[in-house]
Parts: C-alpha cells; structure tokens; sequence
C-alpha cells in the first residue's frame, strides 16, 4: 500500500524532524513524550504534532503520551515507504538560505532534510531544516541516507567538502560553487554556476540583440 498518499506533503516534511529529536531522547534514555515537549523541542504547535501523528495511525494515550520507541519504528517505516529523498544542504551563507526557504516544494517527495556550516546559523532550525556542525557531516549523512547533496560552501572548501561527502557515501552533488570539484566514477556532479548563466544571458542580448527580436 502507498501510504505517502494519505500524509500531507507537510507533515511528511517534519518527519525528519520528529525522527531526529526521537532519535535524541531514544539514546537519552528517554521511553515515553507527551505533544506538549515534543511541540516544545520542535517549535511545531502540539496540535499540530496530534494531527500529524494521528495520520500515521499514532499511537498516544490520555496521561500516558506517545511511546518513543514504537514512534521511532513506525517513522522508519514511513519515512522509507515514502521514499523521500533526503538532501544535504552544505553552506547557509545567502544562498543556502534561499535554497532552504525554497525547499523544492513543488516536488513532493524531494526535500532538504539537513543544513551543515561551520559557523552561521549552527544548532537552529530554519525552514523547518535543522542545521548542524561540519563535524557531524558523515554521521548524519550516514544515518538519514542521504546520498544527494548541494553546495553552496565558498569555492575553496568545495573539494574538501566533496571528498567528504563522497567518503560517506553521497552519490549526486549539485554544486552551486564555480569550482569544477573531482569526484571518482560512479558520483554525478551538476554544476550550476548562476554568475555564469546570466553572464551568457548578457552576452546573447549584448551581441544577438537584432537576431533574438526579429529585428
Ligand atoms: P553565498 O555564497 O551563498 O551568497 P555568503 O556570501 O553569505 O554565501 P560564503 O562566504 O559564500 O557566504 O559562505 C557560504 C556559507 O558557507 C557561509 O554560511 C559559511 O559559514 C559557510 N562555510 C564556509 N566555509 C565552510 C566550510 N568549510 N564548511 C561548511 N560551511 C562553510
């Protein structure tokens, strides 16, 4: 059965969210969560935590909560019924903002499921993305399957970024920097250098004005 079907596209997008903080309190030891601390620690309204876990059949009882462990089992499944595609997003200067702000949501099962910086924005949710320290790149990367990733690092930290992210297992990286990162067989690069895109704009207006309007 699909199921993805029966979830709105937005509750589906703060899965990911649910499963990391459940994830947290799973290894904290942590067995049972009320709609109150989860709306807490995800800043999503408990109303709206309710509605969305009753599309999953879920699960909480009157005084008791929701059980974390079963929660956690069921969003595995869902998440992988779903087969979302799970991005890493790599840099959230301007326009690594502006990508997680956009978050592809004309698509319905594609979407930014993780921000990385080394210094800007580290610890918060934006957008709905929770947004971590370089240094938990693999691991992360490793344990939400992630295998596509966007760029949008200055250009001198792109190969060594990219190495990284190969190394953890990312096969696809759209990047957005001018740099032409290597990358071994088997891993797709799609480069997107906007500069470049209106600059060729500017020459065809420039040069082929005449031809381009009929004139
Ligand atoms: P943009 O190029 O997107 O307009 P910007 O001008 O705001 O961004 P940049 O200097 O290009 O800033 O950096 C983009 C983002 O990448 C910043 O948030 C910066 O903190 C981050 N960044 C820089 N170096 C690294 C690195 N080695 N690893 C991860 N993030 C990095």
């Amino acid at each position: 059965m699909n199921e993805q079907a029966q979830i709105p596209r937005a509750t589906a997008k703060r899965l990911p969210i649910y499963y990391r903080y459940l994830t947290f309190l799973e290894d904290a030891g942590t067995n049972r969560i009320s709609s109150a601390e989860l709306a807490e620690a995800t800043k999503f309204d408990a109303a709206t935590i309710r509605r969305d876990f009753s599309y999953f059949g879920a699960l909480g009882k009157r005084g008791y909560g929701y059980d974390v462990k079963a929660l956690l089992s069921f969003f595995a499944k869902v998440l992988d019924q779903n087969s979302l595609i799970n991005v890493a997003l790599i840099g959230v200067g301007n326009l690594g903002h502006a990508l997680l702000n956009f978050n592809f949501h004309q698509s319905s099962n594609m979407r930014i499921a993780a921000a990385f910086d080394i210094n800007e924005h580290r610890g918060k949710i934006l957008s709905g993305v929770p947004i971590y320290d370089m240094s938990e790149l693999e691991e992360q990367i490793k344990a939400q399957r992630i295998n596509i990733a966007i760029l949008t690092v200055p250009q001198e930290a792109a190969q060594d970024i990219t190495d990284r992210l190969v190394k953890a297992g990312v096969k696809g990286i759209m990047n957005f920097t001018p740099l032409r990162v290597s990358v071994p067989k088997g891993v797709r690069v799609q480069n997107v250098d906007l500069t470049n895109e209106l600059q060729t704009l500017v020459y065809f207006i420039q040069n082929y004005a005449s031809i381009t309007t009929g004139k």
